[in-house]
């Protein structure tokens, strides 16, 4: 029996498909597929010097049970910094699991959740951004998350992270100089240029930190709610963005009384959407209940899409509602533009700058609405090619450690020890390091990767 190094799992999604493959890692990996895998060739996946494909049969005892493609990478130069083969078999899932059963029986241990990446880690093959980055970019639904997701993978972030902490750590050692051999010969410390660095690398961290809400925008997606009157077009234009008849739709007003809910794409963004109970003020104790909840979904949305029928004048509630969405992130949606209009758009735009003219029932509209979208969430103009903040760790890393410059330079100006800056200097050090997993706790680490699937 081989000791617990070497791990496997199915690698690609636990569902049918043309192939399924699966990943073995550690020391132990070719000699561990080897027992259950037979080249046409009948070379020895041990003896193989790595980054060659071998086409061959897994065998449970005298028994074949699939055609399969082995791929060999030797340590250092593979995902995980071990000897990797990747078995790539038919995607049946009784073949991937039976093929699976055999290689832990040969003496491999089951990977994890994220095992793979985490040993990639482990390995310094990358670092706890870019191994966030692997999740984002499995998890990513559109073309810039990918697009950004694919930028932290490949050590955009990491990199810019690394040179603030270059600033840091050069001017925490000359401080440490100075600190501790005040008498030898060591270049008169200027407070002048260390307070220069120190605001360089303040305005690094500020210009890090802004790019957050779009990161998190493009990753994780926002809340939105489809707000306004009864009978203006909400549900179908809930039914619209989601291209299904998830809303009921009907002449009466009042009809929609709960929220619903869909997750739908538009303008390249995940919307976690909304659509509530039309806003008015009623006499019925159970509709009153969903214009409430309609009120506190509003409030809470990070964007909102306040509807306006265009066949009809603006009421009081009309302007009750544009009030409350003054101070939100909003789309004015006057929807119904296929009829003849009576809106006074002037008065909607004194409340909410940008409008879009739809006809939901038609399907009209819904190209402006997504740029429109876009563009209020900042996403239009993003440079997915540029370091960007992703999740919350992150960004309290990043925030921390600018905290901490802020109170260095404060000090130096202040006029308090070099010791004094020199000791929040090393703090915002140690929370980028943090940052990119130099110097993060085990439990964080294994926090991070719990989230991750099985195979990766
Ligand atoms: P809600 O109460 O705001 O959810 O409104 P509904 O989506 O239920 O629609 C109310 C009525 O307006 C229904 O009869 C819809 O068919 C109609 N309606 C919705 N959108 C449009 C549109 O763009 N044009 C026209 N002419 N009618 C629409």
């Amino acid at each position: 029996m081989f000791d617990n190094k070497t791990i496997a799992a199915i690698a690609t999604a636990q569902a049918a498909g043309g192939i399924g493959v699966i990943r073995v890692s550690g020391e132990n990996a070719t000699q561990i597929c080897d027992k259950v895998f037979k080249s046409l060739s009948e070379k020895k996946l041990a003896d193989s010097l790595g980054y060659r494909a071998y086409f061959g049969r897994v065998f449970d005892g005298e028994r074949d049970i699939d055609e399969c493609v082995a791929l060999v990478f030797k340590a250092p130069h593979s995902y995980t910094g071990e000897d990797v083969v990747e078995l790539s078999c038919h995607g049946g899932l009784y073949i991937l699991k039976k093929v699976l059963r055999l290689i832990l029986n040969a003496g491999a241990k089951p990977a994890s959740a994220g095992e793979f990446t985490q040993r990639a880690f482990l390995n310094g093959r990358i670092d706890l951004t870019q191994a966030q980055a692997v999740m984002d970019l499995i998890n990513a639904h559109a073309e810039q998350s990918a697009s950004a997701a694919l930028s932290t993978l490949d050590g955009v972030l990491s990199k810019e992270i690394n040179n603030i902490c270059s600033i840091l750590i050069s001017s925490s050692a000359s401080l440490s100089a100075w600190v501790d051999y005040p008498d030898d010969e060591i270049e008169e410390l200027s407070c002048d240029s260390l307070k220069n660095e120190l605001i360089k690398s303040q305005k690094m961290l500020k210009k890090l930190i802004n790019t957050f809400d779009t990161g998190k925008t493009i990753t994780q997606g926002v809340n939105a709610a489809i707000v306004g009157k009864p009978n203006v077009g909400k549900s179908t234009l809930m039914n619209l963005l989601s291209g299904v008849q998830k809303s009921i739709v009907s002449e009466f007003a009042g009809t929609t009384r709960d929220a619903v809910e869909e997750t739908v794409m538009l303008g390249g963004i995940v919307l976690h959407l909304t659509d509530t109970a039309g806003i008015r003020n009623s006499d019925d104790p159970i509709e009153s209940i969903g214009v409430e909840l309609a009120k506190q979904k509003l409030e809470r949305a990070t964007l909102v899409l306040a509807v306006f029928d265009s066949s009809e004048e603006l009421d009081d509630e009309d302007i009750e509602l544009l009030k409350k969405c003054r101070n939100k992130i909003s789309i004015a949606i006057i929807n119904k533009c296929d009829l003849e209009s009576k809106c006074d758009k002037s008065l909607i735009k004194k409340y909410i700058e940008n409008i879009v003219e739809i006809s939901a029932k038609e399907g009209d509209g819904k190209d402006n609405l997504a740029e429109i979208t876009a563009k209020v969430l900042g996403t239009d103009k993003i440079d997915t090619s540029s370091a960007m903040l992703m999740d919350e760790r992150q960004f309290y890393c990043a925030n921390e450690a600018l905290k901490c410059v802020d109170e260095a330079i404060n000090a130096l100006e202040i006029g308090m020890t070099l010791d004094a800056v020199n000791v929040t200097i090393d703090s915002a050090i140690e929370f980028l390091q943090t940052l990119t997993g130099q110097k993060a706790s085990e439990s964080v680490v294994n926090e991070i990767f719990s989230k991750f699937c099985v195979g990766k």
